[in-house]
């Protein structure tokens, strides 16, 4: 027989061990399983170090390098000496800063 209610309106199934718990857990208090990252934490953090890589070694194209964008990063690495990359990375810097992290996540992170 089983003891387990069914999840109020703030609550969720765990999906370890089934127990009924808050929907804002974010670790089972029933089987200490972690559920999900807090959201946006990763991608906040990326933002922030590709953001740094632009300003300081933004004209060789780095911060691209490091968000996956290297068909980009090689023209950066290119063209570098035209001096053009380095106003172009203060550009990339300030947009990463302005964008909030779930469309940076969407636009640089997921696939
Ligand atoms: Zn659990």
């Amino acid at each position: 027989m089983s003891t387990s209610r069914s999840p109020g309106p703030d609550e969720q199934y765990c999906s370890s061990c089934g127990e009924v718990i808050k929907q804002a857990a974010e670790i089972c208090p029933e089987c200490g399983v972690r559920l999900r990252d807090p959201p946006g934490r990763a991608a906040s953090d990326k933002k922030l170090i590709a953001a740094l890589l632009a300003l300081v070694f933004g004209v060789f194209g780095i911060h691209k390098f490091y968000l996956g964008q290297r068909a980009q990063g090689g023209l950066y690495l290119l063209f570098f000496w035209t001096l053009i990359p380095a106003l172009l990375a203060l550009i990339d810097a300030a947009r990463y800063l302005l964008m909030d992290d779930e469309t940076f996540e969407e636009r640089y992170l997921s696939g």
